[in-house]
C-alpha cells in the first residue's frame, strides 16, 4: 500500500488525485492541505478516513480545529511543512500553485520522500537546487504536468545520448491566431475559458499568455537535463499530443491521449506500475485531423521572456515568476489589461538584479523583492 499525501487538496488537481487514489486499492491518502477552504477539506477528510490536514490560512485553521474532531489540524506554511515531515507517508503530491510550493517541494525532498510534481514554479524558481537537493537524498521527482509526464515516459525507454530534442506541445490557449493588437482589450472571462483544459484560475491565465509553456521549458530543462537549444515548443490545439522526443536515427515518439490529468498523476502516483484510469481509448478516426503551427512569440511574448530568463538561469526565472504572479493577479481584479502581462514582467525583470544563489532562502528572499517591485511598477503600466 502506498501511502499519499496531497498538497493543494481542494483545488484541480487535488480533486483529481483523490478520483485516482479512491479507484486503486494500492493507494491511499494520510494527509491533505488547502490554502482557505476549510469545510471542504473537512469535508474530504472525512470522507477519505484521513486524520491529518493542514491549512496555510491561520483563521481557516482555526475554524477547522473548532467544527472538526476527527484528527489533527495544523496551520500556517509551518504545518504544511510538519504534515510532510510528521506524517508517515511514501509519497507527497504537489499541487500547490505559484512559487508558495517550493517549501513543501524542499521538505519533501529534504526529507527523502518521492514527490509527485505538479507544482512547476518549484522547478522554475528552485531550479538547480531542486534538482540537487533529490540527487542528494535519493528522492524521486516524477513530474504531473501533462507533457513532461509524456517526456518522462518517453525517455525512460530511451539510452542516454540518443535523444536530440523534447518537443514540448501547447494547445496555444483561447487566443491562438490573435495578433497582439487583438489581445489589447481581451477581458478575464475570455482569458479564463481555455480551450481544452479545465483548470485553475492562475494556470488558465498562464495558459493564455502562453508564459505556462514557458514555465514548462524551464521545467523541461531542469527535469530532463536538456540545453535550451534542445527543447523547442509546437501549437497543437487538440491537446491530443502531450509532447514528442526526437532520436538520434531520425526517429520521432510521440504520447497521445485526451486531455485528463487523471493519467499523469496516475503514472506519478504509481510509478514505476501503470494502473487503470477509467478513459474511453483515443478514437484518432473520430477526431480525424491533428493539426500544428509555430507559436507565435510577437503575439504571445510571455513565452519569449520566459525562455530567455531560463536561458540566462541563476535566479532570473526567479524574478520572472514572481513578477508574472505579480502581473496575473492584477489582470484578475481587472487592474491591467492583458497585455499588461507581459510588460510588467519585462519591466520587473529590467529593475530588479537576479544575482547567483546558493540557498534557498536566498530565492525566498528575491522572490519578495521581486514582488515588491512588481507592484510598484503596476502603476506603470497603461490600463
Ligand atoms: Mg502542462
Amino acid at each position: 500500500m502506498r501511502r499519499v499525501l496531497i498538497l493543494g487538496a481542494t483545488g484541480s488537481i487535488g480533486q483529481q488525485a483523490l478520483d485516482v487514489v479512491q479507484r486503486n486499492d494500492e493507494l491511499t491518502v494520510v494527509g491533505l492541505s488547502a490554502g482557505t477552504k476549510w469545510e471542504q477539506l473537512v469535508e474530504l477528510a472525512r470522507q477519505h478516513g484521513v486524520s491529518r490536514i493542514a491549512l496555510a490560512d491561520e483563521y481557516a485553521a482555526a475554524k477547522a480545529s473548532e467544527s472538526w474532531t476527527g484528527g489533527d489540524v495544523l496551520s500556517g506554511p509551518d504545518g504544511l511543512i510538519r504534515l510532510i515531515a510528521e506524517t508517515e507517508c511514501d509519497i507527497v503530491l504537489n499541487a500547490l500553485v505559484g512559487s508558495a510550493g517550493l517549501g513543501p517541494t524542499i521538505a519533501a525532498l529534504g526529507e527523502g520522500i518521492d514527490l509527485a510534481l505538479a507544482n512547476k514554479e518549484s522547478l522554475v524558481v528552485g531550479g538547480d537546487l531542486v534538482t540537487q537537493l533529490a540527487e542528494g537524498t535519493g528522492a524521486q521527482l516524477l513530474p504531473v504536468d501533462s507533457e513532461h509526464s509524456a517526456l518522462f515516459q518517453l525517455v525512460a525507454g530511451e539510452r542516454p545520448g540518443t535523444v536530440d530534442k523534447l518537443v514540448l506541445t501547447a494547445s496555444g490557449g483561447p487566443f491562438r491566431g490573435r495578433s497582439k493588437s487583438d489581445l489589447a482589450a481581451v477581458t478575464v472571462e475570455q482569458a479564463l475559458d481555455h480551450p481544452t483544459w479545465k483548470m485553475g484560475g492562475k494556470i488558465t491565465i498562464d495558459s493564455a499568455t502562453l508564459m505556462n509553456k514557458g514555465l514548462e521549458v524551464i521545467e523541461a530543462h531542469h527535469l530532463f537535463g536538456f540545453d535550451y537549444d534542445a527543447i523547442d515548443v509546437i501549437v497543437h490545439p487538440q491537446s491530443i499530443i502531450h509532447s514528442l522526443i526526437q532520436l538520434n536515427d531520425g526517429s520521432t515518439l510521440a504520447h497521445l491521449g485526451y486531455p485528463d490529468m487523471r493519467v499523469p498523476i496516475s503514472y506519478a502516483l504509481n510509478h514505476p506500475s501503470r494502473e487503470d484510469v477509467p478513459l474511453r481509448p483515443l478514437d484518432l478516426a473520430e477526431l480525424g485531423s491533428l493539426t500544428f503551427e509555430q507559436p507565435d512569440r510577437d503575439a504571445f511574448p510571455c513565452l519569449r521572456i520566459a525562455e530567455a530568463a531560463g536561458r540566462a538561469g541563476g535566479s532570473a526565472p526567479c524574478v520572472m515568476n514572481a513578477a508574472n504572479e505579480v502581473a496575473v493577479e492584477a489582470f484578475l481584479r481587472g487592474e491591467i489589461p492583458f497585455n499588461g502581462i507581459p510588460a510588467l514582467i519585462e519591466r520587473t525583470l529590467e529593475t530588479v538584479a537576479a544575482p547567483p544563489i546558493g540557498h534557498f532562502f536566498q530565492l525566498a528572499e528575491l522572490d519578495e523583492e521581486a514582488r515588491v517591485k512588481a507592484r510598484e511598477l503596476l502603476a506603470e503600466i497603461p490600463v
